[in-house]
């Protein structure tokens, strides 16, 4: 069996998932990949092809299998080669750039990441690319192919678009060659027994390590892996340590509802616990009544949706910077007022940024709270539009001085409402459904943020009919006029309640 780059480092992951991949690929790819997911793959791919020009002139080796054309480009000692393939009896890869270096005589190799140079220094991102080219040069020395130096290409995330991209300065290499040759020996040894369990026909026996990992390190073969979870496990207590999570695996305790009611958890897991048992809501009428006046008519509930490009798409952006295109607005002049809604969105060619700031000063009412989902994020954008259009920075100040942030009575520490259908989130994705259980994103057309800003990403690059653009833009309207009117429903009902105690 010949194993891949990806299997491998998915094998460093977890060696039963990498198993899984190999040999049971049904289960392994059950999931299809959203559009978001598609869209992270998408621009890895254009990086690769964009950090190309660096090295102008190369000759691509077009099949990720093709060992003989590259063979024959090595022997030529063709001067750029894009994506040649080497593989041993046991491993395969296909590297991003080689090139000959006219003083050294020999290949210097090439690393390309879409990812941000935020972590020079280390971290674990810097970790993984150096065992990922140290997978690469294990396979190149055992053939006997030499390499000079080994580098990483990176996204510089401090670079500023200013007309057309100066890839010189949007990227930027580093030579590793010192921290992979030492990682070489190390990641040698994990090839070999990486090559043994996964070429193995028998399947890992033994207890998921995820066992004793909160439910976000779980993959997408945990319910083959852990067929027995019950379908509210402790794993799902919200932020819980290892510690405590192997505490309640060595009892036997494996569901929510049996956690011991004297089991030692923070304040916030006790009230997830506890509210899951009971079934019961926790409600703290007096803190909802406080929160609720400190907001001021009119209402103005208020979301973003922003497309942070990779490569910046107008002047003034840096790598990865949200692009805001889109927003929703609820507006309830006084108590008891119906909302009325206003939205816009900009799928033209220019940078949306002016057209944005121009329609919601125009719809936006002058005073009153703005009320948003998790206010980092919209406050942020507006401070990024300030520094990009002064003519808005006072009014965009104004703006984020007004915020009121609706997730407060449902997050962390401030929750003053919790429900058991939260399950210890305090996403609208989970609020909205249990307070106001006749709205859903389940039949919408874009269900969450990643795929709409996806979506606009597709429409600006053109990839849609005319017809299909349509859809698509009413889709992303549905999407965020949801956001709103979510919020609206979820604010009317905490008045109900602060009410009804009345
Ligand atoms: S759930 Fe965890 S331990 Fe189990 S296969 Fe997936 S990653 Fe591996």
């Amino acid at each position: 069996m010949i194993i891949s780059k990806t299997s491998f480092l998915t094998f460093l992951d977890c060696s039963k998932n990498a198993w899984i991949k190999i040999h049971k690929p049904e289960i392994f790819k059950q999931y299809p990949l959203s559009s978001f997911e598609q869209n992270i793959i998408d621009t890895g791919n254009n990086i690769d092809v964009m950090a190309r020009s660096l090295f102008p002139n190369g000759v691509l080796v077009e099949s990720r299998e093709d060992t003989e054309l590259t063979d024959k480009l090595i022997a030529n000692k063709t001067p750029v080669i894009y994506q040649p393939v080497f593989a041993t009896d046991k491993f395969i890869t296909a590297l991003d750039i080689l090139v000959w270096n006219t003083d050294t005589n020999v290949y210097d190799l090439y690393e390309v990441k879409s990812s941000t140079s935020s972590e020079e220094n280390g971290g674990r991102k810097t970790e993984d690319y150096l065992i990922d080219i140290a997978f690469q040069k294990n396979i190149l020395d055992e053939l006997g192919v030499e390499i000079g130096t080994t580098n990483l290409i990176r996204v510089n995330k401090e670079y500023v678009r200013n007309g057309e991209i100066n890839v010189r300065s949007f990227f930027l290499i580093e030579d590793v060659t010192e921290e992979v040759n030492a990682k070489l020996g190390e990641v040698k040894s994990k090839m070999e027994v990486a090559s043994e369990v996964i070429s193995n026909p028998k399947e890992p026996v033994g207890h998921c390590d995820c066992i004793l990992k909160g439910k976000k390190s779980h993959c997408t073969t945990s319910k083959y892996s852990i067929p027995d979870l019950p379908q509210y496990p402790v794993h799902a207590i919200s932020r819980i340590n290892k510690k405590k999570l192997i505490e309640l695996v060595d009892n036997n305790i494996f569901s929510i509802f049996d956690v011991p009611k004297d089991f030692v958890l923070s304040e916030n897991q006790r009230r997830q616990v506890d509210t899951a048992q009971s079934d019961k809501e926790y409600i703290s009428v007096n803190e909802i009544t406080d929160f609720l006046s400190t907001m001021k008519y009119p209402l103005c509930f208020l979301d973003y949706e922003t497309y942070p490009s990779a490569v910046p798409k107008y002047d003034g952006f840096k790598p990865y910077q949200q692009i805001p295109f889109q927003f929703s607005l609820h507006v309830i002049e006084a108590p008891n007022g119906e909302s009325v809604h206003y939205d816009f969105i900009y799928t033209d060619t220019e940078c949306p940024d002016k057209y944005f700031a121009e329609a919601l000063k125009k719809h936006l009412p002058d005073i009153g709270s703005v009320v948003v989902w998790n206010q980092g994020f919209e406050k942020g954008i507006n401070k990024q539009i300030a520094e990009h259009l002064p003519e808005y920075s006072e009014f965009m100040d104004k703006v984020n001085i007004r915020v009121v942030d609706l997730m407060i009575p449902f997050y962390g520490k401030t929750t003053m409402y919790d429900h058991p259908k939260f399950k210890g989130s305090a996403s609208i994705k989970y609020v909205l459904p249990a307070l106001v259980p006749h709205l859903s994103y389940k039949n919408m057309h874009i269900q969450e943020g990643g795929t709409a800003s996806d979506t606009w990403n597709r429409i600006v690059s053109q990839e849609y009919t005319d017809s299909e653009k349509n859809i698509k833009i009413q889709a992303l309207k549905d999407y965020c006029h949801l956001d709103t009117l979510a919020m609206v429903e979820i604010w009317r009902a905490l008045y109900v309640v602060e009410s009804d105690s009345r």
